[in-house]
């Protein structure tokens, strides 16, 4: 028996993100348009070119991008909104992606539940025509290296229209949508193409069963052609709609056996005879390598049911960097069970080989001999494994409840007036953390130059005439990397780029280990703030959620235990921070939305822990302590009672990008806490003037009762110049003094 490997995507921004260089020297005029496109090309060939070494039978192709393979599609089927219609070529597909002089970029939101964004396609009447030649060519170019293994990905039409901000009923655009994706498979059987992947991971959203006439009508289309579809799903489950799914007209259907409960799903229901089985079984989505005793169970159980199967990654591997052998700074029994793309195909091919029948016993030992070492390499800590085992209830209430704390914390202004806590990372801010590192400068000089820093943060805003200081953040390069660095448990990569959006890339942490903290974090910075000063300083801090679902999580034990492990780290740090002199401390959880499991029935499950774990670093607060939070770009409606729950006492929020919808969500749920809505937008570089600043406040006061209201920027000032925040802040300031007389 042979049993085929398939891939569903490549991580496609360069070993040594060479596609991000050339888009930013594109970008900046220095580098032509042949070089860009030559570039991009010269990394998908290479990609294809690992994937054919390591065996792979039908490599998923056509998913590299120069920006956004979403946006690629919008270009390709004509839907082009009217702004950009004038333009052609790159300048039109970088203005849809970045925004021109006064034409707005589309839209970008994370796609699904992941950290990748992709632009959200607008679909008006004025279609313009499709143009398919750069998918045609790019299958030429692909069969030249790859041949019949070349399998062409192409997002799924009713994933798109399910995406897409339509400005004209869905079922006006079902028709011409579904002949341009015939004609592009008309377009591609002569070309000889074994099958195409149609990726419709839309399939596991909660509200897949509203779409089903269309898939349904949609399909029956595409399936005259003849040519062979692979309708590829990921991210969750089919749930209950798995029936009429597996019942379409296509010839393969690929689930995602890493998460949700399609293992359940294809046991109680089975799997047609007719179709073929792609199993994702690797995780596209962690870095870990396989355990063969896991997953070859699981195997063991899918195979009764069909044998007509595939062996592949979960999802495209765009969501893990490149390879794990490079990260030569990692200890050896770390390193050695982590699996980076390159590592995952020689995994897919493992268990495929094995599940066909082989026994591979020496790759096999050598994997189980791996996590052996790794195991007596990162042992459990017995300290955090009691505290967690004595936790009470009592541990995550704070010890007076909102109504009678308030009275005992530190008495502010009407309106009081704050910042989110960073303030610009100037060029020469980050020369003193790169020098520091390169061994340029002592420990003692890098504290020297962060405290100037800190001393002219303070002074500043001593001057605009805020009311609660911040210490600037100039020490950290990035909140979740700060406290990692600090906390035992996680471990850092030097090349474990991926693709966040567009040209920008992230280097998630790995949390491999028990979380411990050894010292304090941010005491020093705090006590050298608080010293410059009269006024209140913040403490500040990175929340427990936040720095899970921005990390590569272990997966041997429950996100929640390691959410509780982080927060037992923080509940130390905010116990620090207060015995040092804060009387306010900010736990910042602008990740907390996003960590919503994509099918609400497991909304709660999530939030219990999550919403437990921010209480749990901050319940120790005594009843004096002003306990922040600060959540950027969320959506609260659905999430209030949650919310509320945090119990903190002032929760930070963006206000003027959302037009004030955040805030109406909160006033309309009833939300009885101290809200800091938003001022102003910090990822503009325009400055707000105080007429500006004053009407956002006044739709503030008009919602909640002023003794509720902060006011401050809607994020961190860390992107920002100085020549932009000075003044920004000053119209704050002025704004706030001209309410506080009124009111
Ligand atoms: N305290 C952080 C800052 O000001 C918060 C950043 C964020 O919300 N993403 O940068
Ligand atoms: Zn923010």
């Amino acid at each position: 028996m042979v049993i085929q490997t398939a891939t569903l995507g490549y991580p496609r921004i360069g070993k040594n993100r060479e596609v991000k260089k050339a888009l930013e020297g594109f970008w900046s005029g220095k580098l032509d348009s042949e070089s860009l496109l030559q570039t991009v090309r010269q990394v998908e060939e290479s990609n294809w070119q690992t994937q054919l070494q390591a065996g792979i039978d039908r490599i998923g192709i056509g998913d590299t991008t120069l920006y956004d393979s979403v946006l690629d599609w919008s270009v390709y089927l004509g839907l082009i909104p009217e702004r950009f219609q004038h333009l052609s070529g790159l300048e039109q597909y970088f203005a849809m992606a970045r925004g021109k002089e006064g034409i707005p970029a589309l839209e970008m939101t994370k796609w699904f539940d992941t950290n990748y964004h992709y632009l959200v396609p607008e679909i008006s009447a004025q279609l313009l025509s499709a143009d398919f030649s750069d998918v045609l060519e790019t299958v030429h170019r692909a069969q030249q290296i790859l041949g019949q293994r070349a399998v062409p990905i192409i997002l799924g039409p009713v994933t798109l229209l399910r995406l897409s901000r339509l400005e004209v009923p869905i079922s006006e655009l079902v028709s011409p949508l579904c002949d341009r994706y015939l004609n592009l498979l008309l377009a591609l059987k002569p070309l000889g193409v074994e099958e195409v992947q149609i990726h419709e991971p839309a399939l596991v959203l909660g509200d897949a069963t509203n779409f089903k006439e269309y898939y349904e009508s949609i399909y029956a289309s595409l399936a005259k052609v003849g040519l062979p579809l692979h309708l590829v799903t990921y991210f969750d489950d089919l749930g209950e709609n798995y029936p009429w799914v597996v019942q379409l007209p296509v010839s393969s259907i690929s689930l995602d056996f890493t998460r949700g409960r399609n293992l359940e799903l294809i046991k109680h229901y089975g799997f047609p005879a007719d179709k073929r089985l792609g199993v994702g079984i690797v995780d596209a989505r962690n870095i870990w390598q396989i355990r063969p005793d896991r997953l070859l169970p699981i195997l063991e159980e899918i195979q009764p049911i069909t044998s007509n199967l595939s062996i592949q990654p979960s999802a495209s591997l765009q969501f893990v960097p490149y390879d794990a052998t490079r990260e030569t700074k990692l200890p050896e029994p770390l390193r050695n069970v982590l699996s980076f793309a390159e590592q995952k195909l020689q995994e897919v091919v493992f268990l495929a080989r094995t599940a066909a029948g082989e026994d591979l016993k020496q790759e096999r030992e050598s994997i189980q001999a791996s996590w052996q070492v790794f195991e007596q390499f990162s042992p459990a800590n017995q300290v955090v494994q009691d505290r967690l085992k004595n936790l009470k209830m009592d541990d995550f209430q704070r010890s007076l409840s909102y109504s009678l704390r308030l009275s005992e914390q530190i008495p502010l202004p009407p309106l009081p007036t704050t910042t989110i806590g960073s303030f610009p990372q100037t060029s020469e801010v980050r020369q003193l953390r790169v020098k520091y590192k390169r061994g340029e400068l002592t420990l003692a000089q890098y504290h020297q130059s962060i405290d100037t820093q800190i001393a002219q943060c303070i002074k500043i805003q001593e001057e605009i005439g805020l009311d609660v200081l911040v210490h600037g953040e100039f020490e950290r390069t990035d909140m979740v990397e700060y406290f990692g660095q600090q906390l035992s448990g996680f471990a850092f990569t030097e090349h474990g780029w991926v693709q966040s959006y567009g040209s920008r890339c992230v280097r998630p942490p790995i949390i491999y280990g028990d979380v411990v903290r050894t010292e304090p974090m941010t005491v020093r910075e705090f006590k050298v703030a608080q010293s410059l000063t009269e006024k209140p300083v913040k403490g500040m801090l990175t929340g427990p959620v936040t720095m899970i679902n921005w990390s590569y999580p272990r997966t041997d034990i429950a996100r929640q235990e390691q959410a509780f492990q982080i927060a037992l780290a923080l509940r130390d740090e905010v116990a620090d921070l207060e015995a040092a002199g804060a009387k306010i401390i900010q736990i910042d959880e602008p990740a907390l939305r996003e960590g919503l499991p994509l099918k609400t029935e497991r909304w709660n499950e999530y939030l219990s822990w999550a919403v437990d774990s921010f209480k749990l670093s901050a319940g120790i607060a005594k009843p004096e302590t002003q306990i922040h939070t600060h959540m950027c770009y969320s959506e609260f409606g659905d999430i209030i009672t949650d919310i509320e729950r945090l119990d903190a006492d002032v929760l930070s929020i963006e206000n003027s990008r959302s037009n004030n919808e955040t805030l109406y969500e909160l006033t309309d749920g009833g939300y009885s806490k101290q809200v800091g809505n938003g001022v102003y937008d910090v990822h503009s570089p325009a400055i707000p003037n105080t007429e500006q600043i004053l009407s956002q406040l006044r739709t503030g006061i008009a919602n909640l009762p002023v003794k509720q209201i902060w006011v401050n920027p809607d994020c961190g000032l860390k992107t920002r110049r100085w020549e932009e925040v000075v003044p920004s802040l000053k119209s704050m300031v002025q704004a706030t003094k001209i309410l506080r007389e009124e009111t």
